[in-house]
């Protein structure tokens, strides 16, 4: 059995703690921006994502433990979580994904 980081338990519990929620990093655009946007743009914003083969930064949800979210970057190929962090930091970038890699 896999098991994840939580950054908000501070420890690693099993896969089946946790579900997938999602590309990380979306921002949803505020009631100004809506109101100009075309369908075709809302459209992309509700359902359009990256299909990332390799490295992607993810939301998931900890959903049968402290029931927080948090994003990660993990390989899509592997399966393997690079690095699980809090909601708010900043999105890694390809340099700090390959410094997470090689410390493992
Ligand atoms: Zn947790």
């Amino acid at each position: 059995m896999m098991l994840i980081h939580c950054p908000h338990c501070d420890e690693k519990r099993p896969e089946v703690e946790f579900a997938y929620a999602g590309e990380a990093h979306i921002v949803r655009p505020n009631a100004e921006q809506q109101q100009a946007m075309s369908d075709a743009k809302w459209s992309e914003f509700l359902f359009i994502r990256d299909n990332v083969r390799g490295e992607h930064c993810e939301r998931w949800w900890h959903a049968n433990g402290c029931n927080m979210f948090f994003n990660a970057v993990r390989n899509t190929v592997t399966d393997k979580f690079i690095k699980t962090y809090k909601i708010g930091q900043k999105r890694p970038t390809q340099a700090q994904i390959q410094k997470w890699k090689s410390a493992k």
